[in-house]
Formats: structure tokens, C-alpha cells, sequence
């Protein structure tokens, strides 16, 4: 059995993996952490001095094996409770290249260490109340981040801003359900006779009517923040030879998908990221949209039409030389309207688009693929309509995992709300309350399972 079928998070063992990838570098680092790991680490290292190190220094020092020494490094040596983990831990930042980083760790893993499992560290430092899930995750997103505004998110939340807007919102659904709860547990003749409860009605109502517009606010922000994440999904979609395959590339600016004179050459999708004004755009490439009897062409006109359904933003290739066909005008009333689309008449370097436009509401930006006439148009035309920056340091959610949890909550309050205004009986209110509360306390960790946080942080990478 391998090390990492028999180790599981939870337990105690002493841990080591790399934070860096070894390979051509001048340094690699690598992490360890756990019981006794500043002593397995001293029975490897030459002086034996960092046995005794204090926390938060760095000892400089040779890694030993049979006697040989088998590099210098310097350890930075940290002490429980402060660390990340939590735990006795140590940094060893030994050189780069391919040989040395794996020659201390099969050092360290002779030792008495075991590889880590992914987002172990990071776990540990949950366990241990160093951070609760959203900053655990915050974590994970800010190693993943593609940009820089997706950093910053990443950041804010590390330092706590969605901890402290779900605490506070679940600190007042708490208070709702307190008093809900009280009356509930007492007969009726304790309770005051003119209060909310006695009349049947819910205590502290509009605190959880506020609650519900904070909660609602927070799952909005999930649409941004996901774009931040995962990128704008710019779809382009034409007739067949329309020139989708060589816009694609001039975007790119390199050759990525065939460019081919026969109609329906890209049956498939290609995707590529970009980034414009900012924000990560993921360029598709479909299959030419059109009417066709070959049966593999028209899985792939499934496919694009899918992938136009999905798409945050529609780039609509008209084939400059063929105009502005009776197939184009249909395509534009299934679009137009549903989702941003912008329309491009190619091939401006061989024909102009007619003036007046036979459709009065399309105002087509003229480009040509192949020349690069009216890029730095289009580029703009896809900047005005990506989402805006959101510059506030309003707290937003950083994983699908929080955005299910609070519009389980919001779902939950809204319901015993709206049974509130019927009055009904609070013991069939109070339960919602209740589930609202526990969807709050499972985003934060409060509430947590071995399998929730063994499917969380598995999803980590090794060495964080
Ligand atoms: P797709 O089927 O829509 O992906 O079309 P392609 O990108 O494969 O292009 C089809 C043909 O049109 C190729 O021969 C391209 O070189 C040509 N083409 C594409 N864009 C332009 C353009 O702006 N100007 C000219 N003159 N030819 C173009």
C-alpha cells in the first residue's frame, strides 16, 4: 500500500511536500510540518543546533544522508501555535534544478516524514482554528488567480471579509431563531402577553428581512466574482467560412485552430484564454452554424449552438464576401437581444458592408481577419461589454461551494418569511430558521463533516 492510501487527513503524522515545482529553478522549497518535525528534521541536518532554534528564524545548515552531505539549504524554523499550520513546522528552502529538491526530500521521507496529501497544510490549518473554510479556500484561489483583480478578491477574502459578513449575518439570524426558539420551550402564559411571540407573530422580524438582502447581495456577487475566476466566456459563431477560425487566431496571434478554405473544417470547439481590459476572456471557436445532412458536421453545430447558450458574450461573424444571408438574419433573431452580441462584418479588405444595413438594428463593426483592419475596434466593442470592475471592497464569494450554501440559506429565509406573513405557527417556522443558520455555519467550517472536508481540500494541490 503507498504512503498516501494509508495516510488520511486528521491525523497527527509528520508531513513533508514541495511548495515549489523542482525543475529548472535556482531554488525549491519545501514543507514540512507536525509532530516532532523539528527534531526528524535535526537527525537529517548538520548543525544539530536547529533542534534548540526558536521560532520565526532561519538556520543555515547542511541536509545529511549516510554521512554525505547532500545539500545546503537554510530552514526557517516555526514553532506552535505560530505557524500556519499550527503545528511545529520548518521551510527548507534547499537549490533548484531536478537532483537536489528530490534528493532532501527522499531525505526527510527516510526521516520519518510522509508526502502530504493535497491541501493538507492548509487543512491542518483549519483543524487547528488558524482559518475558517472561506479563507481556506481564499487560499486555493489566490495560488489559482488569473489576473489581477482576481487576486485581489482573493486576498480580501483571505483576510477575512466573507468570514465577517456571514458572521454577522448569521449572528442576527441566530438572534431571530433565539427568540423564536425561547418561545417555543415556554408555555404561553411566560411569555408577555402583548409580545410578537404571544401574538404568533415572528420576533425580530426585520432583522431577517435585512439578513435576506445581505445573503441575496452575496449571491449576486457570485456572477462577477466566478468571471473573475474562470474568465468571460466569448463565444464566436458564424456561417461556415465566415472567418471564425482566423479571427480566433488573430486574436491569439498565434496559429492554434486550422484555417481551411472548405466550408465546416472546424467541427469542433477550441478554446484559448485571453486577457482584455483586464478581466480573463475564454475565446471559443465553433463549428460553422448551418444546416447540414453530414452527421458528424452536425453534432458539432450542437455543440456550438450549447456553447451559444452558454456563452457570456456572442461575437457574430458575417462572411463580408457572401453579405448579410437570410441564414445570418435568423441566427441574429435567436441572439440578438438574449445576450451581448457583437456583429462583425469580415473580410473588409475584399467587400463593405451595404448602406443602409438591411437590418436597422445591427450596426456591424468592420474587420478583417486576415489583415487585422478593425481589431482594435473589436477589442473595445468586447470591452464595453464585459462586467465592470467592481471596485468596492464589498464582501463576495469565492467558490461554487458558497454560493450553493447561501442560497440554501437565502431559500430557507425566504420561505420563513414569507410563511411569517401568514402567521403561521412559528414551530413550523423556526426549523427553516434553523436550516438557514446551519448553511451559514457549514460556509465557515462551524458546522463541517470528515467527507465535506476531505472532498474540500482534496481539491487542493499538494504542498499548500
Ligand atoms: P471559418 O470556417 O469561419 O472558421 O473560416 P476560416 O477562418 O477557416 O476562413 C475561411 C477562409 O476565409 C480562409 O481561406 C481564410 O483565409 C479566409 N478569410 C478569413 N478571414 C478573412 C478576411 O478577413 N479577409 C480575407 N480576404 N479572407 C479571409
Amino acid at each position: 500500500m503507498s504512503d498516501s492510501a494509508k495516510s488520511h487527513y486528521g491525523d497527527e503524522s509528520p508531513i513533508a511536500a514541495f511548495a515549489t515545482t523542482p525543475g529548472n529553478s535556482a531554488l525549491t522549497l519545501i514543507r514540512c510540518s507536525g509532530k516532532d518535525s523539528i527534531e526528524l528534521v535535526s537527525s537529517v541536518f548538520s548543525p544539530e543546533k536547529i533542534k534548540d532554534a526558536a521560532g520565526n528564524t532561519v538556520i543555515h545548515g547542511w541536509i545529511i544522508a549516510d554521512n554525505n552531505k547532500i545539500d545546503e539549504v537554510l530552514a526557517s524554523v516555526f514553532r506552535s501555535p505560530k505557524s500556519y499550520t499550527g503545528e511545529n513546522s520548518l521551510d527548507i528552502c534547499c537549490h533548484g534544478g531536478a537532483a537536489a529538491g528530490i534528493a532532501v526530500m527522499t531525505a526527510l521521507k527516510n526521516a520519518g516524514f510522509r508526502d502530504a496529501l493535497p491541501g493538507e497544510f492548509t487543512f491542518r490549518a483549519f483543524m487547528n482554528g488558524k482559518l475558517d473554510l472561506t479563507r481556506s479556500e481564499s487560499v486555493m484561489e489566490l495560488v489559482s488567480a488569473k489576473t489581477e483583480i482576481g487576486r485581489r478578491h482573493a486576498v480580501s477574502r483571505l483576510m477575512g471579509s466573507l468570514e465577517k459578513e456571514i458572521g454577522e449575518i448569521k449572528q442576527r439570524l441566530v438572534q431571530v431563531l433565539a427568540a423564536a426558539e425561547i418561545y417555543l420551550d415556554y408555555s404561553e402564559d411566560e411569555i408577555s402577553a402583548d409580545s410578537d411571540e404571544a401574538a404568533g407573530r415572528l420576533p425580530n422580524k426585520e432583522i431577517a428581512v435585512e439578513a435576506l438582502k445581505r445573503l441575496k447581495k452575496l449571491s449576486a456577487s457570485w456572477q462577477l466574482e466566478r468571471i473573475y475566476q474562470e474568465g468571460v466566456k466569448l463565444v464566436i459563431a458564424g456561417r461556415p467560412n465566415a472567418g471564425k477560425s482566423s479571427l480566433f487566431n488573430s486574436l491569439l496571434k498565434e496559429d492554434r485552430s486550422i484555417v481551411n478554405e472548405l466550408p465546416g473544417t472546424t467541427r469542433d470547439w477550441i478554446e484559448a484564454f485571453v486577457s482584455i481590459n483586464g478581466i480573463p476572456v475564454r475565446l471559443v471557436d465553433t463549428a460553422g452554424l448551418r444546416e447540414t445532412s453530414d452527421s458528424v458536421e452536425k453534432i458539432g453545430v450542437e455543440r456550438s449552438r450549447k456553447l451559444l447558450q452558454e456563452a457570456d458574450v456572442v461575437v457574430y461573424l458575417i462572411d463580408g464576401t457572401q453579405g448579410f444571408t437570410k441564414e445570418d438574419s435568423a441566427e441574429c433573431e435567436i441572439w440578438n437581444g438574449k445576450k451581448p452580441v457583437i456583429f462583425l462584418w469580415n473580410k473588409c479588405d475584399l467587400a463593405l458592408p451595404p448602406k443602409p444595413f438591411p437590418k436597422a438594428d445591427i450596426h456591424p463593426v468592420c474587420v478583417s481577419a486576415k489583415t487585422g483592419v478593425g481589431l482594435e475596434e473589436l477589442f473595445s466593442a468586447i470591452g464595453s461589454n464585459l462586467p465592470k470592475h467592481d471596485e468596492s471592497s464589498a464582501a463576495a464569494l469565492g467558490t461554487e461551494r458558497q454560493k450553493k450554501l447561501v442560497d440554501t440559506a437565502c431559500f430557507a429565509l425566504e420561505e420563513a418569511l414569507v410563511m411569517a406573513e401568514r402567521e403561521e405557527p412559528l414551530d413550523l417556522i423556526a426549523p427553516l430558521l434553523r436550516e438557514a443558520v446551519n448553511s451559514l455555519g457549514e460556509m465557515t467550517g462551524e458546522i463541517s463533516t470528515a467527507d465535506i472536508l476531505e472532498e474540500m481540500f482534496s481539491r487542493f494541490c499538494v504542498g499548500k
